[in-house]
């Protein structure tokens, strides 16, 4: 039998909006529960499915995985610089130079270290593999999902080529058409917010 830290009978209500499952394996999510970690035993909310970690064990344990994160990328022969299209495309508080960022891999995906985003040859191999694209409302981002619950990963489109969009478009008709390959779009189905270089045609 399992046992909960205190305040394990609290009520929960679970926010607005909130679409995740209320309860993770590590209690309720919004309730009490204790530090996992051996004989820390303080008292930490259960906010995500990651765990229950007090702040300075999860200060710790972000500290360990980026070290893994940064080995991982050396061992690979990075990190290799870039130019982040939303550095130079954007208007913001920071320096427009060339190849001041780099593709790094952070939780196993090579990510840009100036705006987060997934590589684009590997968002559209991902795409090709099968992962869900999922709509926003946002013609400049996207989300992907993997067969995994942690298969997460954000995307945004300044960094696609013009060739890799045109494939991006016709993976998306296929959908439409029904032909192979085809991109798998989630709920609804379509991109209720078009992608800012993609257009629908009306009938
Ligand atoms: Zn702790
Ligand atoms: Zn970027």
């Amino acid at each position: 039998m399992a046992t909960g830290g205190a305040g394990d009978d609290m009520p929960y209500i679970m926010p607005p909006g909130d679409r995740r499952s209320h309860v993770s394996r590590h209690g309720r999510i919004g309730g009490v529960g204790t530090c996992d970690v051996d004989g820390c035993g303080k008292p930490v909310k259960v906010t995500d499915y990651d765990g229950r970690w007090c702040r300075g064990h999860a200060d710790a344990r972000d500290a360990e995985r980026q070290a893994e994160d940064l080995r991982l990328t050396v061992k690979a022969g990075g990190p290799w610089p870039q130019t982040c299209p939303r550095r130079v495309g954007e208007l913001g508080p920071w320096e427009r130079g060339k190849g001041l960022d780099t593709w790094a891999i952070r939780d196993q995906m090579r990510t840009c270290s100036f705006c987060g985003s997934l590589h684009p040859a590997d968002f559209m191999d991902l795409i090709e593999q099968g992962w869900v694209v999922g709509p926003t409302d946002k013609n400049y981002k996207v989300y992907l999902s993997g067969p995994a619950m942690r298969d997460q990963a954000k995307f945004y489109y300044q960094h696609l080529s013009g060739e890799q969009r045109a494939r991006f478009v016709e993976l998306s008709n296929n959908a439409a058409l029904g032909i192979d390959p085809a991109m798998h779009i989630g709920d609804p189905g379509y991109f209720y917010v078009q992608p800012f270089f993609m257009r629908y045609e009306d009938a």
